[in-house]
């Protein structure tokens, strides 16, 4: 067992470009086990600096996702806290502040070339087969030269001043040590030319001023991390501890999710957004199980994990690199675990919005009858619509041939209906062993199987073949209700005999 972090400070930072999916719901999982465990904090951060990708809608979408997976933050945009605001797109000047003193301690440089210049410069060196990167020709200028030039209001952004010798070394938590040739970075833009901070710059501040600890983050920052240790070093501050999370693959394997596998996917009845995954039926809690162990894993056999054992458990230890592939069926497979491990007036309370959707109006009384018969069998809690819709249903909608019991021609069918029919009159509907026992009697007097008697019934108290348990089901439809349905069932089947 590793040893229990002291109380860590870590952020979930995502950009408002899109739709959440599976992996920020991830990456902000992990964060906040992290911070619930060590009884630390957890911080929401907009990056909201690239004003050309800003999906305004983006935003909500993603409070509610991650309010819905239970992953309430400390501080953040809406709720404040101690080192906002939370948001870049408020914190332009800060950002300007630190680069300007990059500049000063001559680890950055203002630059003036044109994207005209640039991209001539790309266009040689693809030609050259040459790495594309910055010439280096603003490196040159002097301070004074340069200031003058910002001054008479000259387009400019500003670069790092990488050192052009040596390599660097950056430490990753899970995959070690990284060095790199200094030689092989770019001077990559902090600042651009309408006075906004791009990300290496502007987390790097971040970070720092909000006093973050570890930064757990997806992995298609390894690239340029090597970057992010250059400035934090070149401003002298102290380094969190990086954690680069494994990326996730389709479910092949092959590959990340393209937007129109995505859309495709919804059709199959799954999505990588997780407000789908609300609207599809499936738990909060199946997909937080689901996604922990994607990337993550507490010993070889545990598969069930509630909320708090993930705070309990998470280790960063236990975190695995390599990439994980989507497997649906084994969210499947949680979210069914998970609706039974609910209890009864929870999940009746949770299938309910399901059944309004489709237009039912179930009553509390009866969702709570119909929970415990439908819990094993359910995957999603849509599925107790199509499974259970037919309790609150005033019209059964089926074919009239399918009350033919099986081996059975219709006029046996009938007949054997009308004597339930006669039977369950008499009986009251309170046991379930009386009306069991009554009907199995009645079948065998007939010369019937149970199952082809029950075939018949089923089909006319519920209107489907396959249902919860019938006995169970019509003494919660009542015997009212039952006994009209039968009615309408013999009034079916007589035109078929010929009546
Ligand atoms: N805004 C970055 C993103 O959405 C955040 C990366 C990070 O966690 O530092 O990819």
């Amino acid at each position: 067992m590793t040893e229990k972090l002291p109380p860590v400070r870590v952020r979930f930072a995502p950009s408002p470009t899109g739709r959440t999916h599976l992996g920020s719901g991830r990456t902000a999982l992990y964060n906040y086990l992290l911070a619930r465990q060590t009884g630390g904090q957890f911080l929401l951060r907009i990056e909201d600096t690239d004003q050309k990708r800003y999906v305004p809608e983006a935003e909500q979408e993603l409070m509610e996702s991650l309010r819905w997976l239970g992953l309430e933050w400390d501080e953040g945009p809406d709720v404040g806290g101690p080192y906002g605001p939370y948001r870049q797109s408020e914190r332009k000047e800060i950002y300007l502040e630190y680069a300007k003193q990059l500049i000063e301690k001559d680890k950055a440089y203002y630059c003036f070339c044109s994207p005209e210049r640039l991209a001539r410069l790309r266009e040689q060196q693809m030609q050259a087969k040459q790495a594309t990167m910055y010439d280096g020709l603003c490196r040159q200028l002097t301070p004074e030269d340069a200031l003058r030039r910002v001054k008479q209001g000259e387009p400019h952004v500003i670069r790092f001043k990488t050192p052009r010798e040596g390599s660097i070394t950056v430490r990753d938590y899970l995959r070690g040590d990284i060095t790199v040739e200094n030689r092989t970075i770019d001077d990559y833009i902090l600042v651009k030319s309408d006075g906004w901070a791009l990300y290496h710059l502007a987390a790097m501040v971040d970070d720092h001023l909000m006093r973050i600890t570890h930064v757990l983050r997806s992995s298609e920052w390894l690239s340029t991390f090597p970057l992010h240790g250059h400035i934090i070093r070149a401003f002298g501050w102290q380094e969190p501890v990086f954690v680069h999370l494994s990326v996730f693959l389709k479910p092949s394997g092959k590959g990340k999710m393209s937007k129109r596998e995505s859309a495709q996917l919804l059709q199959d009845g799954y999505s990588i957004f997780i407000k789908d995954l609300e609207q599809l039926g499936y738990l909060p809690e199946a997909v937080v199980n689901w996604i922990a162990l994607m990337g993550w894993s507490y010993d070889d056999k545990t598969e069930f994990f509630t909320m708090q054992d993930l705070i309990e458990k998470f280790s960063l230890d236990h975190l695995n690199p390599s990439p994980a592939a989507i497997n649906f069926t084994k969210f499947d497979h949680f979210n069914g675990l998970h609706i039974r491990h609910l209890s009864v007036e929870e999940l009746a309370k949770r299938v309910k919005p399901f059944f309004l959707r489709a237009g039912l109006q179930p009553e509390d009384t009866k969702l709570l009858q119909i929970a415990p018969i439908i819990r094993e069998r359910l995957v999603t809690l849509d599925d107790a619509v199509e499974m259970a819709g037919f309790f609150f249903r005033d019209q059964m909608d089926y074919e009239a041939d399918l009350l033919v019991g099986k081996n059975m021609n219709p006029s046996e069918s009938l007949q054997v209906l009308q004597e339930s029919y006669d039977l369950l009159k008499n009986l009251a509907f309170e046991e379930k062993e009386t009306l069991e026992t009554a009907l199995r009697n009645l079948a065998e007097q007939k010369g019937l199987k149970a199952g082809q008697l029950f075939g018949i019934l089923r089909i006319a108290v519920t209107g489907q073949s396959v249902s919860p348990p019938l006995i169970e089901s019509m003494l919660i439809l009542g015997k009212e209700k039952v006994l009209e349905r039968i009615q309408d069932a013999l009034k079916r089947l007589q035109p078929i005999v010929g009546l």
